[in-house]
């Protein structure tokens, strides 16, 4: 087997990553190719068109992200997809990194009810806050579909 990356675990909080090798600017953000499984191809299709899906159950009419084929509610299989309006409220954010790798990472909360973990782009980060309006902007991935983010208003 050819040599790999040192396999720790993930740092504890703090800790200084002293043992790496000489620092490099850290380029601007790359977002990895999204893992794509064949039930939720439509959630995909959309985000090539600009849209924004999540699934709604046709039994008991709760609606939920990420999309599931049973409804995490009630178990009924009988869910259906539901197009969002792409507009949400910032439930919690926290920017990491620096420069130009600096990214937001935040739950969004969309008006059609459910809470997704997503990025907020576009903006400045010491200008967010919680309960701020955001809208949808797709981002392109290094895989063949766009990642669905956010800006402010
Ligand atoms: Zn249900």
């Amino acid at each position: 087997m050819s040599t790999t990356q040192p396999t720790a675990g993930a740092p504890a909080q703090g800790a200084t990553p002293a043992a790496r090798p000489a620092a490099k600017p850290a380029g601007p953000r790359r977002i990895h190719a999204p893992r794509v499984l064949p039930e939720v191809m439509p959630f995909w299709e959309a985000a090539k068109e600009g849209r924004l899906l999540i699934k709604r159950c046709e039994d008991c009419g709760e609606t939920h992200y990420y999309p599931r084929d049973i409804c995490p509610h009630c178990m009924s299989s009988n869910t259906e997809w539901l197009d969002t309006k792409g507009v949400g409220t910032v439930y919690s954010f926290s920017t990491m990194g620096k420069d130009e790798g600096r990214y937001t990472l935040a739950y969004v909360t969309l008006d059609e009810g459910v809470t997704m973990l997503t990025n907020l782009v576009d903006c400045d980060p010491a200008a967010l806050s919680i309960g701020q309006r955001v809208k949808l902007v797709f981002k392109p991935s290094e895989g063949d579909y766009p990642v669905a983010m956010f800006t402010p208003v």
